[in-house]
């Protein structure tokens, strides 16, 4: 049941009739003016938008077409993941070369891979002829108490979900080169946005949490600029792939894991049981100025050093 509403002719809308076929079941209720939306009662609209740009995100070499969609929309959705919200739908707004029109059907069918993942609905979006490939989903999703990032307290302790540093070790032997072991690449080119966690973190008492999406001190960092606290974290134990150090997991971007602080302590063996990850108690937040004291063997490493653009 799409309930699509039907377009006039034209190029553009011939290719948006064939993204539409292509999605199936996965896309509904596009074709008006404005996708119409139902938020469940007592909860809260949550939007997040997140674009990739050929050329600055992503190359043509290192990922096939269908797996920059799946990124692209597995990046917009850990934002949710974030806030632990529920994912309602996703616009997908495609900026197209004339380079790229043969891949466009792959690369959306990477973008359903994550609709139907995730049960996103793809509600609407909008489509333009470009110089460059450019990707821009906006997400919307529904919680009744979504996790902000300014809930941590003093007290608290800091968990983190998953392992890190696969994307890192993909890259560097991309960048030599070289092939990737099967999980690093699968990391980098699969990520998860951790939407069942989040919401079992929330239920289970997480007042605070930030996807990583920068690097895991760089994230740490605005949990602590906006909680007003002081974040310390032993990188001893923070889980890593393929021999990365933790210095260089905790810098490592485009994780799409969750940093969250909870008042007491949480189940992490049910958690690993029933999501096959491990959940890790990483640190704690303290009463102090804003900031990240990040160690390791019982030296303090450098905070920072995590994505930014514009640096
Ligand atoms: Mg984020």
């Amino acid at each position: 049941m799409t309930d699509h509403t039907a377009l006039g002719p034209g190029r553009e809308f011939d290719l948006v009739r064939a993204l539409l076929a292509r999605w199936g079941d996965l896309a509904a209720g596009v074709g008006d003016d404005a996708a119409l939306l139902d938020v469940p009662a007592g909860h809260c609209l949550l939007a997040s938008a997140d674009s990739a740009v050929y050329g600055v995100h992503f190359r043509r070499d290192w990922l096939t077409a269908r797996e920059i969609g799946w990124r692209v929309a597995a990046a917009a959705l850990s934002d949710l993941a974030a806030m632990a919200a529920d994912p309602l739908a996703m616009l997908v707004s495609l900026s197209i070369p004339n380079a790229w029109l043969a891949d466009i059907p792959d690369l959306v069918d990477g973008l359903g891979d994550a609709a139907r993942a995730t049960g996103t609905r793809i509600a609407g979006g909008d489509l333009t002829a470009a110089r460059e490939l450019c990707i821009a989903i906006t997400v919307l999703g529904s919680a009744a108490t979504p996790l902000r990032r300014n809930g941590a307290r003093a007290g608290d302790r800091l968990y983190v979900t998953g392992h890190f540093g696969g994307p890192l070790g993909a890259l560097a032997e991309l960048e030599r080169g070289k092939t990737p072991t099967e999980t690093a690449r699968s990391r980098f080119a699969h990520p998860v946005p951790r939407l069942r966690e989040a919401r079992w973190l929330a239920e289970h008492g997480a007042r605070a949490a930030i996807d990583i999406s920068d690097g895991l001190l760089s994230d740490a960092a605005h949990l602590a600029a906006a909680s007003r606290a002081r974040l310390t974290i032993a990188l001893d134990g923070l889980p890593t792939l393929d021999g990365i150090s933790p210095d260089a997991a905790a810098r490592s971007g485009e994780e799409y894991e969750l940093l969250v602080a909870s008042p007491h302590a949480l189940d992490a063996a049910d958690f690993a049981r029933r999501f096959d990850i491990p959940l890790t108690d990483i640190g704690r937040v303290d009463a102090g100025d804003a900031d990240v004291v990040a160690t390791l063997h019982g030296a303090r490493v450098a905070s920072g050093g995590g994505f930014d653009h514009f640096s």
